[in-house]
């Protein structure tokens, strides 16, 4: 009898920790801002259409404010008027965030790179990079393989305490 029922407890009982539990949450459910500065922003759109179907990888809840969204995907040239914007919609998202430099100019300012006085020659000047997509544009596909790295990154997270900052609610259902 105790044979048998320890049997069954090994069958129908998976064991994990807080901390698989957790990073398994966040990798299956990505939410990107909405966000796009140059062309680079056009393959990110194809990314989230039909024909790449970005839903298949857990991806594709695309947020219209940064207070709900935990990945920025930098898809575009960097303008040094639009860097303190970046950095703006950075700070205002919750932890655990991820950011993917998408693009030869996002990455180091691209064909800007020489004579681009107006452009930053690399956001991760402006904001921690995870993960670098290179091309002018990457196609959609390179963009897929860029997210599935911030997965992978996501699952091999160490928790430790203090990491995570959950938005404080404020006044009228805002938060801060
Ligand atoms: Fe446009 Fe190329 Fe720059 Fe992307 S890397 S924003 S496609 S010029």
């Amino acid at each position: 009898m105790t044979a048998w029922i320890e049997g069954r407890f090994e069958e129908n009982v998976i064991t994990t920790t807080l901390e698989q539990a957790m990073n398994w949450a966040q990798a299956s459910a990505i939410w990107p801002m909405t966000f796009g500065l140059a062309c680079c922003a056009i393959e990110m759109m194809a990314v989230g259409a039909s024909r790449y179907d970005l839903e298949r990888f857990g991806c594709g809840a695309f947020r219209a404010t940064p207070r709900q969204a935990d990945l920025m995907i930098v898809a575009g040239t960097v303008t040094h008027k639009m860097a303190t914007r970046v950095r703006r919609l950075y700070e205002q998202m919750p932890d655990p965030k991820y950011v993917i430099a998408m693009g030869a100019c996002t990455i180091g300012g691209g064909p800007y790179f020489k004579h681009g006085y107006h452009v930053v020659k690399g956001v991760d000047l402006v904001v921690p990079v995870d993960v670098y997509v290179p091309g002018c544009p990457p196609r959609p596909e390179a963009l897929l393989e860029g997210i599935m790295r911030v997965q992978d990154k996501i699952k091999a997270r160490k928790v430790t305490k203090g990491e995570f900052t959950l938005p404080v609610p404020h006044h009228e259902g805002h938060v801060r």
